[in-house]
């Protein structure tokens, strides 16, 4: 089975517009804002559809673009306007940063209730508790492809291969609030195919291409290929060798078309979701 991203994906957009449109009938406009560091012509492609489809679902959407050699506090001084101004609900600085800022420090300035990628200290915290919190956009929508193929995960062995706070760790951390096993694989990890071989669940976010053979996966596992690797000739691959695992395991995801245009979704998702939190503040 191939699990269509681009599918469910449309479908949470047709659902967000509606919420959106709820809000604007309420007099509640729902806005959204990126900060742009640098010109890195893969984050300039990212934040520009992030723009496009949020501007599609009737979000208003702005960019704040500074130039490589920006300062820290000239990052700081942009995301409290953000954080201050109340026709934006989120806020997203798009990764990575040049190595001169400092990232963390950086994401822990914006309002959490505005934290619409679900990377502050304050929402990591809460997830890692298991407390309602925006939900990094990524693993949320991997959560969301493995549920249409199964719904309750209670007592399944997960494997995510990649720890990084922005998909692997959080990851891990739905997945367990899931009632999974989880084993959280990374780049020290040993015996890794045979652990991967054990699988009912295999998230990949490592950023290494078809890393993932046919011998790793039994045929019953739902693979998830969170990878996006562009090769030589321009063509687009995972971190599973898709092909060969395809036509082997029960379910998985393709690239492209699999997890991509589900963390578009869910960042469209959480930012409704954060606007209507502020609505719901503003008005008790
Ligand atoms: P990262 O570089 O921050 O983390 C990579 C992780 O892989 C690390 O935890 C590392 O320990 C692990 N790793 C590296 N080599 C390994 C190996 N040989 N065996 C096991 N583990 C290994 O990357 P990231 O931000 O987590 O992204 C991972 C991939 O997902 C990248 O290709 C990225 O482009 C892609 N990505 C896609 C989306 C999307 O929307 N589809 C979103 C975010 C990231």
């Amino acid at each position: 089975m191939i699990i269509d991203g681009k599918a469910l994906a449309k479908e949470i957009h047709a659902i967000t517009r509606q919420r959106v449109e709820t809000l604007t009938k309420k007099g509640k406009n729902v806005g959204f804002a990126a900060i742009l560091v640098g010109d890195n012509p893969a984050s300039q492609v990212y934040v520009r559809n992030k723009l496009k489809m949020m501007k599609k679902i009737g979000i208003s959407a702005q960019m704040a673009r500074f130039p490589v050699s920006v300062t820290q506090k000239e990052v700081v001084d942009q995301i409290k306007k953000f954080n201050i101004d109340p026709s934006i609900d989120g806020i997203l600085i798009q990764l990575p940063l040049p190595d001169h800022l400092n990232t963390q420090e950086l994401i822990d300035i914006v309002e959490p209730n505005k934290d619409v990628d679900g990377l502050t200290a304050i929402n990591a915290g809460k997830r890692g508790l298991g407390l309602r919190s925006l939900l990094p956009c990524t693993p949320k929508g991997c959560l969301k492809l493995i549920k249409t193929i199964k719904q309750d995960l209670s007592g399944l062995h997960a494997v995510i291969i990649g720890r990084s706070d922005l998909v692997g760790k959080p990851m891990g951390q739905l997945l367990l609030q899931e009632n999974c096993t989880v084993s959280q694989t990374h780049s020290h990890t040993r015996n890794l195919e045979e652990l991967c071989r054990q699988a009912d669940i295999l998230v990949v976010a490592v950023g290494q291409p078809l890393l993932v053979k046919r011998d790793w996966v039994k045929p019953s596992a739902i693979v998830i290929d969170v990878g996006i690797n562009r090769l030589s000739d321009d063509h687009l691959v995972g971190d599973v060798d898709f092909a060969a695992v395809a036509e082997h395991v029960y379910a998985i995801t393709p690239v492209p078309g699999g997890v991509g245009p589900m963390t578009i979704a869910c960042l469209l998702e959480n930012t409704v979701e954060a606007a209507e939190s502020a609505y719901l503040n503003d008005n008790v």
